[in-house]
């Protein structure tokens, strides 16, 4: 990202910033967490907005501060993540259902640019998303 870009968009770190998720996975930083492997952690979301909201993190950001600048190189550790979700959804008895959600970006309300699924389950969700 540009000087130019990286000053319109704030909110994302430089590629070698820490972020509030990096301090999570090196355990600088408290989090509840309920699934580890080597490449992801998942822990539970301190603001939830359901019975279950479980928030899940690569360790290592690798450039990936959102869905959208994806690149070839990410599909393995994406397919994990997706792994993992189920995973999580699993462990939590999600068997009713429940939802894997990405914030990507200014318009999907994204707040922490480092990718994250948000798994929420515990209650009925309603469609379509606000
Ligand atoms: O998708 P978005 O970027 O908005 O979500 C970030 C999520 O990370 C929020 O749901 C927020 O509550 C959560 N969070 C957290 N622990 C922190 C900081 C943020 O669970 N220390």
């Amino acid at each position: 990202m540009s000087e130019v870009e990286q000053a319109q968009h704030p909110q994302i770190p430089a590629p070698n910033e820490e972020t509030i998720f990096d301090k999570i996975a090196s355990k600088q930083i408290p989090a509840n967490i309920v699934y580890e492997d080597d490449l992801v952690m998942a822990f539970r979301d301190i603001s939830p907005q359901a019975p279950v909201h479980i928030v899940l993190i690569p360790k290592h950001r690798d450039g990936l501060t959102r869905l959208l600048v994806a690149e070839e190189r990410h599909k393995a550790l994406l397919g994990h993540m997706m792994w993992a979700a189920s995973e999580v959804a699993r462990r939590e008895h999600l068997e009713a259902g429940w939802r894997l959600t990405v914030n990507d970006g200014v318009w999907g309300s994204q707040s922490v640019y480092h990718l994250h699924f948000h798994i929420l389950g515990g209650r009925q969700m309603g469609w379509p998303p606000g």
